[in-house]
């Protein structure tokens, strides 16, 4: 059996958005800025996405920027809200310790240029306190940034009345909604959402194409000169290709989230039950404020790459927050952040699955699972101090 279980990393494309794409290749290739019929058909079919998109999160169409992803418009929209913020004298920034890094690394880079950053502590459930973005935010706060889902853990933050807060104090407020959007419903009006990153490949979409979704009124800052294209806000050929792909990934999301959620939160939480089973283990993030297809556990007295390397030998395509996955020896700082200390943290498995999950493929994920655990655990030197009680157990 083969199971792809790593949908929060990227999804596979669907058969619509592989179909809406080829005629943007093949025959409607025209530049969007160009005059004759070819380029001006093209860019037609930009201003019908755009729609598509913006009517999805109940945006105006003008509101709406193309970017090359997630990463993309992380970077713009923060450093837009700084830049914004800094002419007013204010260079205070507040967001949480579990943000994705296209968020804590362009925050850095501001750090180092003389904001001040708060980052908030997100608890051992993986959600904010709103009452603590209420007591951070400062006369000189220029922008809140918090994302709407947490890629590891899953965790659905309390968007709406997080804004609501950063309006009544009129601060602006950005969310990195990739994993959100396509996936439970974002309204970016009801939300009170100023500022909004997105992504086509975590939406069955191709990768390197997102959009931003700015607030009528927000001064967006440039990443990229260059030509005029979306209004002078991001220069460079739109990836029309790409950009109708997006919209169609997104308006065939859109149309089936009800379903898709109900399907995938059943798989879920037959995945989480089977998983718990397993002794000395514990789920990550809230039990119930979290993405319908996200599972995470930590299991004492394991690796997680050698857990992903039996995984992947079974089959099975999962991630592990932790360590030599992105080259570094630090576990993942989300599990760090809700309170995971580093031996439990490194243990980590996120199995994030896709809409067509059956049960059947359920079972399988957690018999693999429980199997692995075990066999690792049977010549694991820190399980044996663990059941020998030369070491307590913390999970
Ligand atoms: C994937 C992801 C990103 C980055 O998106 P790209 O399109 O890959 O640049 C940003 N934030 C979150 C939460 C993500 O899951």
């Amino acid at each position: 059996m083969r199971i792809y279980a790593d949908n929060a990393a990227t999804t596979k494309m669907s058969r619509t958005a592989i179909d809406t794409m080829i005629p943007y290749m093949e025959e409607g290739y025209g530049n969007p800025s160009s005059l004759y019929v070819l380029g001006q058909q093209a860019k037609e079919a930009l201003d019908e996405a755009r729609a598509t998109i913006a009517a999805v999160i109940n945006a105006d169409p003008s509101e709406i920027l193309f970017t090359s992803g997630g990463s993309e418009a992380d970077n713009q929209a923060i450093l837009s809200g700084a830049a914004l913020g800094a002419k007013k004298g204010k260079k205070h920034i507040i967001s949480t310790k579990f943000e994705h890094h296209a968020v804590l690394h362009t925050l850095n880079k501001l750090e180092k240029e003389g904001y001040e950053i708060t980052l908030l502590d997100v608890h051992e459930n993986g959600l904010v306190d709103p009452e603590e973005l209420k007591e951070a935010i400062r006369e000189d706060t220029a922008l809140v940034t918090i994302m709407f889902a947490n890629n590891e853990i899953g965790t659905i933050q309390p968007i709406r009345e997080l804004g609501a807060i950063c309006r009544e104090k009129g601060v602006l407020f950005h969310t990195d909604a990739v994993q959100a959007v396509g996936h439970i419903p974002v309204d970016v009006k009801a939300d009170n959402i100023d500022m909004l990153s997105s992504s086509a490949h975590k939406y069955h979409g191709p990768k390197g194409v997102g959009f931003l979704y700015f607030k009528k009124g927000v001064r967006l800052q440039n990443l990229i000169e260059g030509g005029a294209q979306e209004k002078g806000r991001r220069a460079g050929t739109e990836n029309v290709p790409g950009i109708m792909a997006m919209a169609a990934a997104l308006k065939e999301a859109s149309d089936n989230l009800e379903k898709n959620r109900a399907h995938l939160t059943a798989a879920r939480d037959r995945l989480i039950a089977g998983l718990s089973e397993i002794p000395h283990s514990a789920l990550n993030g809230d039990r119930e404020k979290r993405l319908p297809g996200n599972v995470n556990f930590c299991f004492e007295g394991i690796e997680g790459e050698s857990l992903l390397l039996l995984l992947d030998d079974k089959g099975i395509s999962a991630s592990s927050g932790s360590a030599c996955t992105s080259g570094s020896l630090d576990p993942s700082h989300v599990l760090l952040a809700i309170g995971r200390v580093h031996d439990v943290a490194h243990g980590s498995l996120r199995l994030s699955l896709g809409e067509d999950i059956t049960d059947e493929e359920v079972d399988y994920l957690i018999q693999s699972t429980k199997d692995v655990v075990e066999y690792l655990r049977s010549f694991s030197p820190v399980w044996r101090d663990l059941e020998a009680g030369k070491t307590p157990h913390i999970l």
